[in-house]
């Protein structure tokens, strides 16, 4: 990779700015003072400093959000504040997005990335990837539910679900479930609810493909993934 292009993708200014700095030479690899912006470096096995500073490069960011209600899943929107208006500028330098979309009003587990690789397996159908949520009904929820949920639910469109997994926590005139679905139709878990005539009043993921939401978040608070974790999701 080219010194200029690793040191403006870690966030030491533009190409043009990246060129002043090396031209002033306080940049250096593996000790040696650099001022070419062309010359190749490999960030895995030399060492790059500025100004006496390592440069720990890296290509990707994973982050794991509770997503507050009111933000909205994409990367800008020229009405409302976005998961990603919310992170700290350091992060921003990855230009990460968010992997599938959670509504505005629901909370819970957002995975934030900039590995399009990864982020298109994990919202591929044909994978498959289970989604675990929780939600409050208003409703009684039965286990008659449980059983069309499981055999799968025409929706509003005429679409049928694949087979979704239906927990009763709580049943009574508002009732508490967790559910899991394999696939990630718009608004599908407050539809499949609607197609048995009850609501969704709360909607919270807590987990995405083996990933559990950290419940120490907030809502609106986040952290990188450890290694464990981004393993997990490989
Ligand atoms: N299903 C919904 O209805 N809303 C979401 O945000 C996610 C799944």
């Amino acid at each position: 990779m080219r010194i200029d292009k690793m040191l403006a993708n870690m966030g030491y200014g533009t190409r043009k700015e990246v060129k002043k700095l090396l031209k002033s030479g306080i940049v250096r690899v593996d000790a040696k003072p650099i001022k070419d912006a062309k010359t190749h470096v490999n960030p895995e096995t030399q060492e790059v400093t500025v100004y006496g500073e390592v440069v720990e490069y890296r290509e990707f960011i994973y982050l794991m959000m509770n997503k507050p209600q009111g933000l909205i899943s994409a990367t800008e929107d020229a009405h409302d504040t976005t998961v990603i208006d919310i992170l700290e500028p350091e992060d921003h330098i990855f230009e990460p997005f968010p992997v599938g979309r959670l509504d505005k009003d629901t909370e819970g587990l957002l995975l934030i990335t900039n590995d399009g690789k990864l982020t298109h397996q994990l919202l591929s159908p044909k994978k498959g990837v289970g989604k675990r949520y929780f939600a409050t009904i208003e409703g009684e929820v039965t286990e008659a539910d449980q059983e069309a949920f499981r055999n799968g639910i025409v929706l509003d469109d005429g679409y049928e679900t694949k087979p979704a997994e239906l927990e009763i926590i709580h049943s009574g005139p508002t009732s508490e479930i967790e559910l899991v679905i394999t696939e990630g139709k718009f608004h599908q878990v407050k539809r499949m609810f609607e197609s048995v005539d009850k609501q969704v009043t709360y909607l919270k993921r807590i987990s995405m493909a083996g990933l559990e939401l950290d419940e120490d978040l907030e809502p609106g608070e986040y952290r990188e993934l450890n290694d464990d974790e981004i393993e997990l999701l490989h």
